[in-house]
């Protein structure tokens, strides 16, 4: 007798964080196409692909100018440097985002100075940052983290900033199609926006891809340079850049699917309403965040409020700590994958524990870290998906808490 592991597994079809060859199938004559154009075209690094695609983004936005370049990290980096971030600065960012926000900062010779975040939102705490700015000596940019998808609130940065004479650089690598408020496109709330096209993130290429956006015209140029080399004509190079130029093909890729992404931004939101409603109707909580007082101590994300839109590339609740690791493996075995993004706070990660400072403590990025899961949140997860993800957090906890 062969061993063909747990029942649940080999019964039902596993639910997974991301299926982007599930997404890609309905356009796969599509992107097919668009490769087979590039491959004629002769043209593959910059060119008419990547200006078209900038086009494309500048309209979906509202940004004035794209600048394409080889990642979201490699926007961060040439945002800092077009912003003037250079050895001894110092950039105010959240202690809780994935590493290259703190990267990039760090990558220049600055120090990066971590801030705590709001419980509700999990982005930067805006009433941290005004107090943390008196702290600092060196303090040449801010910058916020769309964290999940989710707008972070810009008003009293883009103020702080102006009074004190320094940009706000918005990493927006997570949300772009995000809008605040006042329909304000992620990524184009600050001086600049930086926009990650990994392959996971809610546009993603088939490799590595990046955008900064901007208004400003001479930033722009600027940044066209630094993607080069800082190369400003042929064979003049009038300040150190690096090579980050985005590849045609990618941006053959991502005009494909820049067409869907309302559609599938519509998708994930329906799929965050669901949860939102199976599990209020479940009774776990929802506002409190003293997870113990709850029978079913589950926290589901506080949704901004209208007509902000979320873009929705986590969705993310909270668990008590002690049950976190238990109900992922009870959700594995169940075939839900889930994930810990992230861990730790970036004031924690080794190579950033001597580069970075942190003048305030940071107790929600600390709570944040040990409680967090992100449940599937992507277009291909059908109702169905929704309603087993939902019931089985909701049984495990209840089992769980049990014992
Ligand atoms: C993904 C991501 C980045 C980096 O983007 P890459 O394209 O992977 O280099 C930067 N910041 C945040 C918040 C991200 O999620």
């Amino acid at each position: 007798m062969t061993c063909r592991g747990s029942p649940d597994v080999s019964t039902q079809d596993s639910i997974k964080l991301l299926d982007l060859i599930g997404l890609h199938e309905p356009i796969r004559d599509e992107l097919m196409n668009a490769i087979e154009k590039v491959v004629d075209g002769g043209s593959y690094a910059l060119g008419e692909e990547v200006e078209a695609f900038e086009s494309e983004l500048v309209e979906y936005t509202g940004a004035h100018h794209a600048v394409g370049c080889g990642s979201g990290s490699d926007a961060l980096l040439l945002a800092l440097q077009a912003a003037n971030v250079g050895a001894g600065d110092e950039v105010i960012c959240p202690a809780y985002s994935f590493f290259a926000t703190a990267g990039a900062i760090a990558r220049l010779g600055a120090s990066p100075v971590f801030v705590d975040i709001e419980p509700d939102s999990l982005n930067l705490n805006p009433d941290l940052v005004q107090r943390t700015v008196g702290e600092c000596q060196r303090l040449r940019a801010l910058l916020p983290v769309d964290i999940f998808g989710r707008i972070a609130s810009m008003k009293s940065l883009t103020d702080l900033g102006a009074e004190i004479g320094i940009p706000v650089i918005e990493d927006a690598a997570q949300a772009l199609g995000a809008r605040d408020e006042d329909q304000k496109a992620a990524g184009t709330r600050g001086q600049m926006g930086c926009i990650s096209f990994y392959p996971t993130k809610n546009l993603g290429a088939m490799g590595e891809g990046g955008v900064i956006l901007t208004s400003d015209a001479e930033t722009a140029s600027r940044l066209r340079a630094l993607r080069s080399h800082g190369q400003t004509h042929p064979n003049h190079f009038s300040e150190l850049g690096i090579n980050s130029r985005l590849d045609a093909l990618q941006a053959a890729i991502l005009r494909v699917k820049l067409r869907r992404l309302p559609e599938w931004l519509a998708a994930r939101e329906e799929v965050a309403a669901s949860y939102d409603r199976l599990f209020s109707q479940a009774g776990a909580l929802s506002s409190d965040r003293n997870l113990y007082e709850a029978e079913i101590p589950v926290l589901y994300p506080a949704r901004p409020t209208e007509p902000a839109r979320s873009a929705h590339h986590q969705y993310t609740i909270r668990v008590a700590p002690e049950l976190r690791e238990a109900l992922r493996l009870r959700l594995t075995f169940h075939g839900i994958e889930t994930g810990v993004y992230y861990p730790m706070g970036l004031h924690e990660q080794p190579a950033l524990s001597k580069l970075g400072r942190c003048p305030l403590p940071l107790p929600e990025t600390e709570t944040a870290t040990r409680q967090v899961l992100s449940l599937p949140c992507h277009p291909g997860v059908n109702e169905s998906a929704r309603e087993r993800v939902a019931q089985t957090i909701v049984d495990e906890i209840k089992a769980l808490s049990a014992n």
